[in-house]
């Protein structure tokens, strides 16, 4: 291999990158080109910070922690398992197979990230598009509280509104209308020059309610002007996306009848279409994954067959509902509040994850897996829906479907 260049595919967020060019030096990436900067630090330096088989803070054999695992599964009474947003669909699938098998919750991260964006959208309560269509066709790119120039890097370079598609020929600055929504002047915002409309919102359910009366030939309480303009311009073109992130999701409020009233309404004047603008790598996979099993996206039950708030993984542990949890892939003591990331080491908390974190510090059991992407391969699904097949640079035998497979082995 020494010397060769491949294409390989970043996990490293829900771009899910596969044009990422690597010279190896035997199992070393020597250089990395196209990827960002993230992307080229999973490369560059995945032999760094890795979790070691443990059991109580104390390094045993990967069998010995396998089993204790297996053991601390067989015994629980209420087990939640958390996490998959990184792992491929292959191993997401024999994860609810386990909870399914243990009548156990499963969660990932986004109950409290884009879930209900993509339960729309599989509902298709939504209209949506995949990138190659907007690349080719978008006209406004809407960008509404997300900022992908820092957390979807090449987003907007390799997707949306950096690329000469098909129908969009001559350039960025002509060809596009770029949109960005958004509480402060992100660095997303520090981009909307010629052809462009930042819109600060201090409050996202008026500018929705602004779109919706400008439709309508009423006269909103604020925004009236963006209104109008991003209106207009979106009737220039028959393709036009919003993605939507973060701060959408909490600025509506839970209002999601009215957003989709607003969505509805655009279409009556323009096309318009929308992709959820999420993080992690393979969170919308588990999403799908689960849906196809359950009709639900994420916080679901097995023992009780639906999903709740009451089971998304912070309320079990804020409420004491679980004995035992599985984590694959995630740090939730690095993300949760104190005082509920604290319950985890109280109980018996399964670690699964490639490197060490927060949590596998607190962890009863710690299994090291693979690095995806770099050590494992497999489908992801990325945030448009689209599935990718990763590339990565070797195949380990120790990856997240062995693992689970192993677990799985006390429901079987
Ligand atoms: S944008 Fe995301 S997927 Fe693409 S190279 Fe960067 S971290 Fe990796």
């Amino acid at each position: 291999m020494s010397g060769n260049t491949e294409y390989y595919t970043c996990a490293g967020c829900s771009c899910l990158c596969d044009d990422i060019e690597i010279d190896l030096d035997g199992e070393n990436a020597k250089t990395v080109k196209t990827a960002c900067r993230r992307g080229s630090n999973i490369f560059l330096e995945y032999k760094e910070n890795r979790a070691e088989p443990a059991i109580e803070g104390r390094k045993v054999e990967f069998e010995e922690a396998i089993k204790k695992a297996q053991e601390l599964i067989e015994k629980s009474k209420s087990l939640a398992i958390y996490g998959m947003d990184t792992i491929p669909i292959e191993a997401q699938k024999v994860a609810i197979e386990l909870a399914e098998g243990k009548e156990a919750y499963i969660d990932n991260s986004s109950s409290y990230c884009l879930g209900d964006f993509v339960e729309m959208v599989l509902k298709k309560e939504l209209p949506t598009a995949t990138f190659d269509d907007v690349k080719d066709y978008a006209y406004v790119i809407f960008y509404w509280g997300v900022d992908p120039h820092n957390s979807l890097p090449r987003h907007m370079s390799r997707y949306t509104y950096y690329p000469r598609g098909k129908k969009r020929q001559r350039g960025y600055e002509e060809d596009r209308y770029l949109v960005v929504a958004d509480i402060r002047k992100s660095h997303t915002a520090m981009l909307v020059a010629k052809n462009a409309r930042f819109i600060q919102v201090d409050d996202d359910l008026k500018l929705v309610d602004a779109f919706i009366k400008v439709i309508d030939k009423q006269m909103p309480e604020k925004y009236a002007d963006d209104a109008v303009r991003v209106i207009r311009e979106m009737q220039k073109a028959d393709f036009n996306v919003i993605m939507g992130g973060l701060g959408l999701r909490y600025g509506l409020k839970g209002n999601y009848e009215k957003f989709k009233e607003m969505i509805n309404k655009m279409n009556e004047v323009a096309k318009v279409y929308f992709i959820p603008a999420g993080c992690h790598a393979n969170m919308r996979g588990f999403n799908e994954v689960l849906f196809e099993k359950t009709g639900f996206v994420n916080k679901y039950s097995f023992k009780d067959g639906e999903s709740s708030l009451d089971y998304a993984f912070f309320e079990l542990l804020k409420n004491d509902k679980v004995d035992t949890t599985l984590i694959i892939g995630s740090d939730p003591v690095n993300s949760l509040p104190f005082e509920i990331s604290k319950k985890l080491a109280k109980i018996n908390t399964i670690v699964v994850d490639p490197r060490k974190s927060f949590t596998t510090q607190i962890a009863k059991v710690v299994i090291p897996s693979a690095i995806s992407g770099v050590e494992q391969g497999g489908t992801m699904i990325r945030s448009d829906g689209v599935r990718v097949k990763v590339n990565s640079l070797f195949e380990r035998e120790i990856n997240d479907v062995y693992v689970l497979e192993r677990l799985k082995e006390v429901v079987a």
